[in-house]
């Protein structure tokens, strides 16, 4: 018998519509449940409604593991992974493609658990205490079902702290990965960090979105400039460049590490002299660029998380339309903005809205040419708004 916990009187309805969050101020009792442990979850009547796992250190203090009444042991785990497992065949084209994601934590029904695959090497990370007391069952499972060279944990993110945890990182098996581990995208070739890169090492929800972008540069092989803002190791301005020697791209980002990943990139893919990189603060130097009057064919725009909570909407949203204000300000007639947002707390209406006040103040017409969300491998749960984060769309300024 798992331990239990009762809900408040009316706070049982969104768990009934399989969300797999339970606030802490939703819950009545928790009886003699310990952090970590298999919880079974009761409405104010005492109706059993759900399974999950409980951690009072947490706001978000149980997570739900099925509504159903099943034991949560390693066949259900292994049921659970093998089922994404399956749905990536369907969503990924495994021939051009050997880094995605294979388990989405919440979306794929494994609440905590991000599992990123790097050709023969796994990256795992462990978000919460529930499956973090799992961890040697998820390693085995994954080695049982993927059978990887090696798998390595990135469990070094802020929400561990949430959770009580301190953060992890490290092999969990097999041989510890090479500084660069060399994966295919889209047939395009990238090396990838994944000890030290952002995220387990690559940003993989991006991977639809830069090889649409390339549908809207202007035709090859007329040349085109392109300004690759927040380039991170290069993603859009490979994939820009590789069909297309006319193009020239400037990768412009903050960090050096991922802007020697983005030259070692460049070269991979035979477009090593179609691009330079440029170590800046991109708010500082889109400014530089408009002072200049340096004019562009194509700007991305793809920064990371302006607003981490909610208290940081207002500024987050002025930081968005500030860089947006400058490049639609920096494009040529006719050229196109492709810009993203990642912070899961602005709607996409919310961002629209964003581009549409920046378009005013730069005194340009803008037309939506495309929308843009996170690739398929980073599946929404629609029971679970929470995970659609990545919004982005292709804007072209006709004057
Ligand atoms: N477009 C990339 C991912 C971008 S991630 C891809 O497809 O892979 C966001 C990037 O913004 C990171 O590389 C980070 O180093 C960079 N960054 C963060 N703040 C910045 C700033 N103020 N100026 C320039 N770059 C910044």
């Amino acid at each position: 018998m798992n331990p239990r916990i009762t809900l408040k009187a009316g706070k049982a309805k969104p768990v009934l519509a399989h969300h797999p969050w339970i606030f802490s101020g939703a819950i009545a009792r928790a009886d003699d449940a310990q952090d970590g442990d298999t919880v079974d979850i009761f409405d104010s009547a005492g109706r059993w409604i759900a399974r999950g796992y409980y951690n009072a250190r947490s706001q978000i203090t149980a997570r739900v593991w099925t509504c159903q009444d099943e034991p949560i042991d390693r066949a259900f785990l292994r049921a659970r992974f093998q089922r994404a497992l399956a749905a990536r065949d369907t969503v990924v084209d495994q021939a051009a493609t050997n880094a995605y994601r294979l388990v989405n934590a919440e979306s794929d029904l494994l609440p905590g658990l991000v599992v990123d695959r790097y050709a023969d090497t796994l990256v795992m990370q462990f978000l919460t205490l529930g499956v973090e007391k799992r961890k040697t069952e998820f390693v085995e499972i994954a080695q049982e079902l993927l059978e990887p060279h090696s798998i390595y944990e990135r469990s070094d993110v802020d929400v561990r702290e949430k959770e009580g945890l301190a953060e992890a990182t490290g092999v969990l098996c097999g041989a510890e990965p090479p500084e660069r581990i060399l994966v295919h995208e889209n047939k395009l070739v990238f090396a990838v960090d994944v000890k030290r890169g952002h995220k387990t090492g690559f940003y993989l929800d991006q991977r639809e979105n830069r090889r649409r972008v390339v549908e809207f540069l202007s035709p090859a092989p007329q040349p085109a400039e392109i300004l690759n803002v927040f380039s991170y190791t290069g993603g859009f301005g490979v994939y820009a460049c590789a069909p297309n020697p006319a193009a020239r791209v400037v990768n412009l980002d903050a960090s050096l590490d991922a802007l020697n990943l983005a030259r070692e990139n460049m070269q991979l893919n035979g477009v090593a002299d179609q691009g330079e990189c440029v170590q800046a603060d991109a708010f500082q130097m889109l400014r530089r660029y408009r002072d200049q009057a340096r004019f562009f064919d194509t700007i991305i725009l793809d920064p990371p998380k302006f607003v981490q909570a909610k208290s940081q909407l207002q500024s987050g949203l002025r930081g968005y339309k500030d860089i947006n204000l400058l490049a639609l300000k920096l494009l040529k007639p006719g050229g196109t903005l492709v810009t993203c947002s990642c912070s899961g707390q602005v709607s996409p209406e919310l961002f629209q809205q964003v581009i549409f006040e920046a378009a005013v103040d730069a005194k340009r017409d803008v037309q939506i040419v495309a929308r843009l969300l996170q690739a398929p491998d980073h599946p929404i749960l629609l029971s679970f708004p929470e995970s659609e984060y990545l919004k982005g769309l292709v804007c072209r300024v006709m004057y």
